[in-house]
């Protein structure tokens, strides 16, 4: 699939997911329309790769901050290897991921963040998880880089301690990695 293809079917879906969005906003649930969205999309980034393997130190993982566990002290936006793995939030087995794989991972507070670790790691393939509307904005943003996106899931609402399948990471790192 062309790039400019790609570029055009997601203008018009994103135009009509923040449009679904304004009429029913839900802070625990994923619209429909998104989750069709990321299907199209990831199966896009895998297709880009033209079943070509990537080198890990090429692949980078964004997480957003609430998959921390609210009580947690330790700094892990500054370094995810801050992290005790004590299993309270899902960042411990995130951080065996970093181990396993040997990938960047970053935990980004916010969108300027994020870009700017990418802009300083250069990845060439990215598995984001964020919430609904960061992710597909994100997305978009970052064209063409390519982006892998799963959402995480808001059991306690927005913004606070969410969950997300590590299984669903490793299965796509599986997928994507060389070595
Ligand atoms: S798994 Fe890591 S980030 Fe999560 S609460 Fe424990 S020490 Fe904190």
């Amino acid at each position: 699939m062309k790039l400019i293809y790609y570029r055009i079917v997601s203008t018009l879906w994103i135009f009509l997911i923040l449009i679904f969005r304004k009429i029913k906003d839900d802070d625990y649930n994923n619209s429909l329309l998104a989750k069709k969205f990321m299907k199209f999309n990831n199966k896009f980034a895998i297709n880009r790769l033209k079943k070509k393997k990537i080198p890990t130190e090429k692949i980078a993982i964004l997480l957003p901050h609430c998959l921390q566990d609210d009580n947690c002290l330790f700094k892990i936006t500054s370094d995810i290897s801050n992290c005790k793995k004590c299993g309270k939030c899902k960042i411990g087995e995130i951080v065996k991921l970093k181990e396993k794989y040997d990938i960047k991972v970053k935990v980004a507070t916010g969108g300027t963040l994020a870009r700017l670790f990418i802009k300083k790691t250069r990845p060439k393939f990215i598995i984001a998880v964020a919430c609904e509307r960061d992710l597909i904005t994100g997305i978009y943003d970052s064209f063409p880089l390519n982006v892998y996106g799963i959402f995480n899931e808001r059991i306690n609402g927005p913004c606070y301690n969410t969950n997300v399948n590590v299984n669903e990471i490793e299965e796509v790192l599986k997928k994507v990695s060389r070595g």
